[in-house]
């Protein structure tokens, strides 16, 4: 990798944490109940190099819910399934320009989905899961997933229940899916593996590592184990470059430079090809849903990282 050495990427880390700290504007996601629990204190915030060192701060090890974060390592593993071809014409590789869950970005493309990253394309990528029940599909993606992270990910019961009890939203767009011929299994037991792939504890340090097997060709750095092939890393990342931050993912390319990806539940993941990742927990969100101390850390470590990727001088 280019970044700087050790110990002067270690006090840029701890620096963009200590700087953010303090800052509490947001509100923590309450529509999936149990999310309101979050304490929005904590934070934790982490970059893995892609080719090894972790530098981990504050409540790097606190585990939360993936949420909408999954979406993009799920797209990885049906990429690397079926390949680039059927995955972009089935699900799409669009920003629709819409809130997550919007019904109106499947009305307004005749039922396509367009875009993996929020709710109606997701449900279509993890439709497309390899396994010959939802059983089978729940545990494929479970285990990839934790090649990802480098370790065995746990489902979180509490928030699968709390979500599953409340998520008729979902449940009406993967009807939908159905109608216009877009989902071809039980749209419910779909919605049922969606609902566990979003339930997935994972750590702000896990965020790191599994953002930075994408960053290194798909080959996990911390464990070696390579996971997706380096030409699905460079799709997922032009994905989430274009739609993986909700109807900010413009401004925050603008901004930072970054290909990312965050979820309800106050984590984000930012990619730097080749270099490394960053991974924040944060429970206050901005409008769109976006944490806002982990945007703010990551601006930070992007700028003095130097990782903007269309940044030539
Ligand atoms: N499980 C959440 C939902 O489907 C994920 C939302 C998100 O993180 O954007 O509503």
């Amino acid at each position: 990798g280019s970044l700087p050495g050790w110990h002067r990427v270690e006090e840029l880390v701890r620096k963009a944490h200590a700087r953010n700290l303090a800052h509490d504007e947001g509100v923590v996601a309450s529509y999936i109940p149990v999310l309101a629990h979050a304490d929005p204190e904590r934070f934790g915030l982490c970059v893995a190099e892609a080719d090894g060192p972790v530098h981990a701060v504050g409540d790097s090890d606190l585990e939360f819910s993936v949420q909408s974060i999954s979406k993009a390592f799920v797209f990885a593993l049906v990429c690397q399934a079926w390949g680039r071809e059927v995955v972009s014409d089935r699900v799409g590789v669009n920003n629709t320009g819409l809130a997550f869950n919007s019904v109106m970005a499947l009305e307004l493309n005749d039922g396509h989905p367009m875009n993996p990253m929020v709710n109606a394309g997701a449900l279509a990528t993890t439709a497309l899961m390899p396994g010959e029940s939802f059983a089978e599909q729940w545990e494929n993606l479970r285990s990839g997933l934790s090649r990802f992270a480098g370790r065995q990910l746990e489902l979180d019961g509490e928030v699968f229940r709390s979500e599953s009890a409340t998520n008729t939203r979902n449940k009406a767009i993967a009807r939908l899916l159905q109608s216009y011929g877009h989902l071809e299994l039980d749209p419910l037991g779909v919605v049922d593996v969606y609902t566990r792939q979003c339930a997935l504890r994972v750590s702000a340090r896990d965020l790191a590592v599994m953002g930075a097997t994408l960053a290194d060709g798909g080959v996990n750095p911390v464990t070696g184990d390579q996971v997706v092939s380096g030409q699905v890393c460079q799709d997922t990342l032009a994905v989430l470059a274009s739609t993986g931050m909700y109807e900010r993912s413009g401004r925050w390319l603008f901004e930072i430079g970054l290909p990312a990806k965050s979820g309800v539940s106050g984590g984000i993941v930012a990619i730097a090809p080749g270099k490394g990742a960053i991974g924040t927990y944060s429970a206050r969100l901005d409008r769109a849903g976006n944490s806002v101390r982990g945007q703010r850390a990551t601006a930070h470590l992007s700028r003095a990282l130097g990782l903007n990727v269309f940044a030539s001088s």
